[in-house]
């Protein structure tokens, strides 16, 4: 009966008996061999851009009509990015079901254009939280828990849940860092499990390296290289792809040096080195062949539909050609503490392409350090610029330059788009300056202010119901018709963006700031709760914020609506406004 339980049990959460040594978990619905794996590890070093070569080697697959799921797998033990200092880090990026996650998943649903999940992102810190969990429910009856094969043999449940929630043909495993590291030894191990438990053509490893060309040699050394993929075949896995990260096109003589010692064809042994834009790579690729070595090393051919795939790259094409193309200039200020560390605002970067793209414009970012603007100086600081930008923030340095910039673009009809923080800073402008709310502020910055206009409820945090005290994730906005907001929406009265957010304006004072001329065009749709705002059209060309993060939703097809209304309204500034040439000395920290 003990027994009979504990077998119960053992199906119920994947576990094993000591009656073998296999451990091969598989959630309900796994149909071993519908779904096939593309495994992508570094080696040498980190930083090589596995998300952009996996995201786009995901999206050659995609064009060819099959279903891709990406997966990335971190290596740190926190639970997710959401505690990560961005400045270390790059960006957390928010998923539609409130997970914070690494600047990766944004490329992957960029690139896809797709919406991700939790099912989409691991961490050590998830995984053995999971372990741990079935330790106490005393689901591994009695074994020794052990790394191998229980922490590995989680992983693999991840992946194959992965699998069964998408019917995905291919799981894209990215693995954080560097082969040989620590703190992902594990997962690499768990890969060499699940190609062993999945059988002949199920997986293929692709192995970024990084041909290293010191200066004082003037030439390509493949040794660090073969040393890092060496480190890989030690774990035991023969990589069926090596793909080649370096400046300048690798030699064929360097190819060949790597194909010998790592037993891989010299033609699966690739060339990725740089080029102008990251959305050319998924060409890059194609034109490598490999695509269809994948599509081979799979067993794939059935699945695919090549008309769909001359419509997905004429599409793609097109975009590509866009971007590369002589546009009109237009500046754009973003408006930040630290804004020399560019991973931090990737996504609005990114946004700025698209929107740059679809409008037909060269968006040339300017950084702006606002630790040392005042009312005083802010026309200095701005001078030369087309619209600015004040993102997502925390905490309180920065916080009285950001709202002098405000200050500035509303006086003087600069196009504006305050993003969270930003859209937070531009209701503490207005409260102070046209309210005349003197010492108005947000309780995050000024605990003791006389007009707490942004300020943490309680109340509504019940509401929303959430544990942690951030509000995370998508959530439906209701557009009031005839506002700019609607404009941009296309005439939605519904529309859903992402949030990510501790703070909002405080609902007493709406009807003060609503009676002075601020429009809030964008509410939750049964809660007080304001989420886009914007100046009426005859007031200023293009006054526009949103508590939201419109940046994570941007995609190189489907530009975001506040990001492309932006860049427009800066083109009409341009257009009008004397050419000033920009202040090329304090403030601006870099051009790009
Ligand atoms: N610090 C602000 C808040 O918690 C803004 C957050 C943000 O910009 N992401 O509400």
């Amino acid at each position: 009966m003990i027994m009979q339980k504990a077998e119960q049990m053992l199906a119920a959460v994947g576990a094993t008996s000591d009656d073998t040594e296999f451990y091969a978990p598989m959630p309900a619905g796994y149909r071993p061999g519908r779904t096939k794996y593309v495994v992508v590890v570094g080696t040498v070093m980190s930083g090589l851009g596995k998300g952009i070569f996996s995201s786009s080697l995901a999206k050659c697959m995609q064009d060819k009509g099959l279903t891709v799921a990406p997966i990335k797998l971190e290596g740190y033990l926190n639970i997710d990015s959401g505690t990560l200092n961005p400045y270390r880090h790059g960006e957390v990026f928010v998923l539609d079901d409130g997970m914070e996650t690494d600047m990766d998943l944004g490329t992957y649903e960029r690139m896809l254009d797709q919406n991700l999940s939790r099912l989409n992102f691991a961490t050590s810190g998830q995984i053995f939280a999971r372990v741990l969990e079935k330790e106490r429910r005393g689901s591994y009856l009695g074994r020794d828990v052990q790394m191998i094969p229980h922490v590995t043999g989680e992983v693999k449940t991840k992946l194959r849940e992965l699998a069964v929630a998408t019917a995905a043909d291919v799981v894209f495993v990215e693995i954080g860092g560097t082969v040989g590291d620590v703190e992902n030894a594990y997962y690499i191990e768990a890969m060499r499990e699940l190609a062993f438990e999945e059988g002949p053509n199920s997986c293929a490893f692709v192995a970024l390296t990084y041909i290293i060309s010191p200066p004082m040699l003037g030439e390509q050394k493949s040794k660090a290289a073969q040393l890092g993929i060496k480190s890989l075949l030690g774990s035991g896995i023969q990589p069926q792809i090596i793909a080649c990260r370096g400046k300048d096109v690798i030699t064929r003589k360097v190819r060949e040096k790597l194909a010998l010692y790592s037993n891989v064809p010299i033609e699966n042994v690739f060339s990725m080195h740089d080029c102008e834009s990251i959305y050319l790579i998924p060409e890059m690729l194609r034109g490598a062949g490999l695509d269809r070595t994948v599509v081979e090393l799979l067993r794939l051919e059935d699945r695919l539909q090549p008309e769909a795939e001359a419509r997905a790259r004429e599409a793609w094409n097109g975009f590509v050609q866009r971007i590369r193309a002589t546009r009109r200039q237009v500046r754009i200020g973003i408006i930040g503490k630290y804004t020399s560390v560019r991973d931090s605002y990737a996504s609005i970067i990114q946004a700025l392409d698209h929107a740059g793209a679809a409008a037909e414009a060269q968006v040339s970012i300017e950084w702006v350090d606002c630790t040392d603007i005042t009312d005083d100086n802010a026309a200095d600081y701005l001078r030369g610029l087309h619209g600015i930008i004040v993102p997502g923030g925390f905490g309180v340095r920065g916080a009285e330059g950001k709202i002098a910039c405000i200050r500035h673009a509303r006086e003087n009809r600069l196009p504006y788009l305050g993003i969270c923080y930003g859209f937070q800073m531009a209701v503490i402008e207005f409260a102070r300056n046209v309210c005349g709310l003197a010492g108005a502020n947000s309780t995050e910055i000024d605990p003791e202010t006389p007009y707490p206009v942004i300020d943490i409820l309680p109340e509504q945090k019940q509401i929303e119901g959430l544990g942690g005290n951030m509000r995370l994730g998508g959530r439906d906005v209701e557009i009031r018709p005839g506002t700019l907001a609607a404009e941009l929406f296309g005439g939605v009265r519904e529309t859903r963006l992402r949030f990510r957010h501790r703070y909002e304006v405080d609902p007493r004072y709406i009807e003060t700031l609503e009676s002075r001329g601020l429009v809030f065009s964008g509410k939750a749709p049964d809660y007080p709760i304001m989420q886009i705002l914007e100046l009426p059209r005859g007031v200023h060309p293009y006054f526009v914020g949103t508590q939201a993060h419109p940046e994570f939703q941007s995609r190189p097809l489907r530009p975001q609506p506040m990001f492309l209304g932006l860049v427009r309204a800066a083109m009409d500034f341009a257009a009008v406004s004397e050419q000033v040439p920009a202040r090329t000395d304090a403030g601006r920290v870099c051009t790009s």
